[in-house]
Order: structure tokens, then sequence, then C-alpha cells
């Protein structure tokens, strides 16, 4: 499952067509995609209008419309589910396979391409704001030492890395950055949240966060530009550094860049985790 910055990623591949008018919409209506919002609604609610905006919210994507038919704004809602991506490509350039919604302006075709169907759009309704009311973004000015405070107060109990998978409080982040951060705080990912100290989680998430959108979304943003899109499952092609534990969790055998003692493995919060048990202590 694509994480913050893999979804901020993708979301750059369509930014291209901002302030372009939309020629024609295609897909494949069969498809599971549409089980919340049919292709006829989005032909309908979207017919001549031009993107005007993107942004992303956790794992969530948002394409804003305006004009058309309607004359006023729309916000398109993407979620990628496991292996849906984003792709861009010249109206000359033929459709891939599993292309099952396409958005066509003069110049580009913008496709969502999803072999699996886990993915999903959404079609607000006009003059809606649907990140209104969404949970706190880790890097927004709200996400404070108080609201921190809130949440530990509201999970204590609760395995740190549960709590950091958890959308309502951690939107965007999912398994490798949970175990970057549990890893970073120096403590076991099955420990209580209640056990930490607001101010340090709050501080290492942010910074997971921050690192991710740098390494991974700023750090490939050029490799897409030559290419057709960019799909979470193959990964990207710069990652963090070396002395971040993503570039060893991956794989069997891979050390811990901090003491190079062999990673641990195991299940936590129902997910595959590695961690140090030299570096990160259980309680
Ligand atoms: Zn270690």
């Amino acid at each position: 499952m694509p994480e913050l910055a893999e979804v901020e990623l993708s979301r750059r591949v369509w930014t291209i067509a901002e302030g372009l008018t939309l020629r024609g919409m295609s897909g494949n209506a069969l498809t599971r995609i549409y089980r919340d919002c049919s292709l006829a609604t989005l032909k309908r609610g979207l017919r001549g209008a031009v993107l005007v905006g993107s942004r992303t919210h956790g794992k969530r994507m948002f394409f804003e419309f305006k004009g058309g038919i309607t004359g006023k704004g729309r916000c398109l809602e993407l979620h990628l589910g496991m292996t849906g991506r984003l792709t861009r490509s010249r109206t000359s350039s033929r459709a891939h396979k599993h292309d099952h919604f396409v958005l066509k302006t003069r110049e580009w075709n913008l496709a969502f391409n999803d072999y699996r169907q886990f993915g999903r759009l959404f079609l607000h309704a006009e003059g809606f704001n649907p990140v209104v009311g969404l949970p706190m973004e880790v890097l927004s000015k709200g996400f404070s030492l108080a609201h921190m405070k809130a949440i530990q107060e509201r999970r204590s109990k609760r395995a740190l890395k549960a709590v950091l998978l958890d959308q309502a409080f951690f939107p965007g982040v999912g398994n490798w950055m949970a175990d970057e951060i549990c890893w970073r705080l120096g403590y076991h990912p099955a420990v209580p949240l209640g056990q930490f100290e607001a101010a340090s989680v709050r501080r290492v998430s942010r910074m997971v966060c921050r690192g991710a959108m740098k390494h991974i979304a700023d750090g490939n943003t050029e490799q897409y530009q030559e290419e057709v899109g960019f799909s979470p499952g193959n990964y990207v092609k710069r990652t963090p550094p070396a002395d971040w534990l993503f570039r060893h969790r991956w794989k069997a055998g891979g050390a811990c860049p901090k003491c190079s003692r062999v990673l641990d493995r195991g299940v936590v919060a129902t997910r595959t985790t590695a961690w140090c048990s030299s570096c990160q202590v259980s309680r």
C-alpha cells in the first residue's frame, strides 16, 4: 500500500495538465474501481472542466476541477489501493492494458491504471471541500504537542506501531514508515504508546514524514518526467539514504544501520515488521 510520499509522487504525474480543459474521458465501466462512483457520473460531472489544482491528504489524492457544464468546482478523489498508479502520455500514444479511467486533454491522456482494481475514485458534490474534517496531517501546523498528547491519551495502551498505522491519527503513515519511526525512537514497535514522551513521538514521526517527502517524492520527481508514470509496486529509483532503516528492512539478512546487528522480523499490529533487538528496547 503506498504511503504519503509515494502518493504525493503519484499526484505530481497529473499536474502537467493543470490549466487544461478536459476534451473527453474513457474507461472500463465494469471494473471495480467504479464501485463508489460510476463512469457515467464522472463523465457527466467533469465534462468540459478544467483541472485547476491538486493535493494529497495522507494516502488520498484530490484533483480539483472548475467550469465545464456545471460552471462550478468539483473535486475528484482517488485512492491508489494496492496496485493503482497514475500515468500520463501524449494523446498520440496507445493506451496501456489496465488503464481503467482516462482523462483526456488536447495534449495529454491522464490514466488511472490498476490491474488488481483495489483502487477507487469518487467525485464529490459541487463546492464541497473533502479535506475539511479529515484527520490532522503529521506535517501540518495543527499536529502540535497538545494534539499528540490527545492521541496518546486516547490510545495509551495500544502498541506504538498500531497507532502509527491508524489513519485516523497518522494519515499517510504506512508499514515502512512506522518501522522507521519505532527504530529511531529506540523502542520495540509493540511498546504501548503511553510509555513514550509525546514530544519524542511527535518529533520523530514528523522527521520521518519530512524525510520521506524529500527522498521519495522530491527525489524521484525527475524520474517519472521521462517515463509514463510511477508504480508503487515497482518502487522508486531514489530512496532514503543508507542510514535509514528503510534501506535494510526489506531484504532477508538486512542489518541495522546503527549497530550492524541482523534485523529481527515478526508480525506486530498484524503487519510484517523489522526491528533491531539491540537498539530497540522492549520497555
Ligand atoms: Zn541496531
